[in-house]
């Protein structure tokens, strides 16, 4: 399912005035601005494909600083939001039309707390219902107070929900609620889903989270800064790789990507990149994703002399399809010969462009055995690998 984003961000944010003036979603908040962080949260859904941020005329300057660093290429330009919140979402839902995606979750800027696994719930019960919104179930006693602040009556709780976002929508059906609510002169609705009741969708409900709390007020803020001063680490990986291919006759080999001439080959299924093949499982390695030989098994002719980039390449987009970053990788290949030295910039510009990370954040080192063991013997190559990876989120 491809699913799509929508961060309204538009709302002027009268009951939290921030010290500057500026509304809530940009306040900072630990080292983002609100928005950031929210846009970061959502970033984790592995299905979402676009992030469509929709902004109030002013504050054009603000959202611009406040995504500088994202480095998310699903973010869309932002679109202008309306006098409402209904006419912000139809002006975000407009703006994806051309996208075509088969959902689209709605989520409010503020609430910079929603988790990945909220975010799987909501896909999920997408699949069999057109219309899920988290809730949390009301806890408290409800009571109905007059004008003179006396209280009236005890409301019955059961079966109240306080209703949260992200709320999940088809595509199609929501865009044409909206719709026919502008057409009919229709603008009270305060969230999507009560847009979506009226227009007559069977709204689900997951179960939402206390901690995906609104910043409303200045009192929110400040729970909001003492959150992420105690737990707002960046959720930073590391993982490690090895690997050893023996010589065979030849007279090449195929290390971190560059064809080298030598006295023999490395023996193996693909290309033998030994050095590829170390790194490939660093970075399988820092997100948890099993190792080179399960995702490509050397029983698999399709991988008989293949060119051991596509392994490498391969883990990289399941880097980028967990919302991930990386950091750095760096590699040390152990051998007697050949002589890494001269082809040290090759390889690095080589993994730079699988990784699509600049050639700064790529290591390549060298080192004999001074003789000893396997790779002193001459009798194969030895590769070692480290490789970071930022994921979404906060730790
Ligand atoms: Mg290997």
């Amino acid at each position: 399912m491809r699913i799509a984003a929508i961060i309204l961000a538009a709302g002027r944010g009268s009951r939290a005035p921030t010290a500057t003036g500026v509304p809530k979603q940009y306040a900072p908040l630990g080292p983002h601005c609100v928005l950031a962080h929210t846009l970061r949260a959502m970033g984790q859904h592995p299905s979402i494909g676009w992030l469509q941020v929709v902004i109030h005329a002013d504050d054009r300057a603000a959202y611009e600083a406040s995504v500088r660093d994202l480095e998310d290429n699903r973010l869309l330009p932002p679109v202008i939001g309306g006098a409402t919140r209904q006419n912000s979402g139809l002006a975000g839902l407009a703006a994806l039309e051309s996208h075509a995606p088969d959902a689209v979750l709605i989520h409010d800027a503020a609430r910079p707390f929603v988790d990945a696994g909220l975010l799987a719930r909501i896909g999920d019960a997408l699949a069999t219902v057109p219309a899920v919104i988290p809730g949390v179930a009301v806890a408290d006693t409800l009571k109905r107070a007059g004008r003179d602040g006396r209280i009236t009556d005890t409301v019955d709780r059961a079966g109240l929900w306080r209703a949260q976002t992200p709320q999940g929508f088809a595509f199609g059906d929501i865009l044409a609620a909206h719709r026919r609510a502008a057409s009919a002169g229709l603008s009270h609705f305060t969230d999507d889903s009560a847009l979506a009741e009226w227009h007559g969708m069977a709204v689900g409900i997951v179960e939402g989270r206390e901690d995906n709390r609104k910043i409303t007020t200045p009192e929110d803020l400040a729970m909001a800064e003492r959150v992420v001063a105690g737990g707002g680490l960046p959720d930073v990986r590391t993982g490690t790789g090895f690997d050893v291919h023996r010589f065979d006759a030849g007279d090449h080999v195929w290390l971190g990507g560059v064809k080298i001439a030598h006295t023999h080959r490395l023996e193996g299924h693909s290309d033998a990149d030994v050095a590829l093949h170390a790194l490939t499982d660093a970075l399988l390695g820092a997100i948890g994703d099993g190792d080179i030989g399960q995702h490509f098994p050397p029983s698999d002719m399709r991988w008989k002399g293949a060119p051991s980039r596509l392994f490498l390449e391969d883990a990289a987009r399941r880097v980028r399809e967990r919302g991930g970053r990386i950091g750095n990788v760096d590699l040390t290949i152990l051998c007697e010969a050949p002589r890494i030295g001269p082809h040290r910039d090759a390889m690095r510009a080589a993994i730079a462009g699988m990784l699509g990370i600049e050639v700064a954040r790529v290591g390549v080192k060298a080192t004999t055995t001074e003789g000893l063991g396997f790779t002193g013997r001459r009798e194969g190559i030895a590769a070692m690998a480290s490789a970071t990876v930022i994921l979404p989120g906060l730790l």
